[in-house]
């Protein structure tokens, strides 16, 4: 399994241990590597992205573990950028402003016009998905999920970044209940997107996180969207999206499993700064 983690999220966003927890669980693990991404700065208050007053503060952790464990471990600084058209600062920004090793590219909040507030889709209350499906697209499922595809699309076609995000993550508060996997329009969203990432040369995160907190019973992605990938030759990353410590390796060796099962035979990795293919194990 792999024995790193590169998507993760301390109290600098909204994880629940201290950076230092995460380093000594990785060490404990034996792992080679972990990269921080909290949530990037917005401009307007959340309880989620990280403040734009503690940039220093976490450009200084970060710093300070890399250096007290630079004989046992590759840490890195790194982010999830959310993407909001008209409203997210560029990635360049932040990347530069944070002095980041790498940049996960995700839409958590989706804008529907420039009036209505934003539509959280993520999160652990599917209530709020609801609401913002009634009150945003007059429940049109296919409009308010063709609007994320979209938004992520335009994340793809305008931003540089390293990673995608767990990009079919709009599935989780749908549960099976709205649209599926198997409706011709849902997988023509998928096919463009996938396309999208081929073309950017991104790396696709396989996230295990809606899994392990069992919001989700598959993925991110899955199915029709994870076999489209195997077939694009897209490269993958495995990771847990942690928000706290004992979660970093959540599901890695069943993954490995269920990824081999369906053909893939490589990972990518981090490594001395760069990105690296290794063996999927
Ligand atoms: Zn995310
Ligand atoms: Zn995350």
């Amino acid at each position: 399994m792999p024995n790193y983690n590169l998507h993760q999220h301390s109290v600098f966003s909204d994880g629940k241990e201290e950076p230092l927890n995460y380093v000594e669980k990785a060490i404990e693990l034996n792992f080679t590597a972990v990269g921080f991404t909290e949530h990037s700065p917005l401009p307007f208050n959340t309880p989620f992205s990280l403040k734009e007053d503690n940039i220093q503060n976490y450009i200084d952790e970060i710093d300070f573990l890399k250096k007290k464990f630079s004989n046992k471990l590759e840490i890195y600084r790194a982010l999830e950028m959310d993407f909001v058209p008209y409203i997210s600062e560029d990635f360049e920004y932040w990347r530069k402003a944070c002095k980041t090793d790498y940049l996960i590219g995700s839409v958590h909040l989706v804008s529907s016009s420039k009036e209505n507030p934003l539509w959280f889709t993520d999160g652990p209350d599917p209530d709020i998905y609801d609401q913002g499906l009634e009150e945003f697209f007059g429940g049109d499922i296919k409009k308010a999920v063709t609007t994320f595809y979209h938004q992520t699309n335009q994340m793809i076609e305008t931003q540089e970044f390293d990673v995608i995000g767990h990009f079919d993550k709009i599935k989780m508060h749908n549960a099976n209940r709205f649209f599926t996997d198997e409706d011709v329009w849902y997988r023509k969203l998928i096919d463009e997107t996938i396309e999208l990432i081929k073309s950017k040369n991104l790396i696709a995160e396989i996230n295990t996180r809606g899994l392990y907190k069992k919001r989700c019973d598959k993925l991110f992605p899955d199915d029709y969207a994870l076999y489209k990938l195997k077939e694009n030759n897209i490269p993958i990353l495995i990771s847990s999206d942690a928000h706290k410590a004992h979660e970093i390796n959540e599901l890695f060796p069943q993954t490995v499993v269920y990824l081999k099962n369906i053909g893939f035979r490589e990972m990518m990795m981090f490594s001395n700064d760069k990105w690296e293919i290794t063996e999927l194990n």
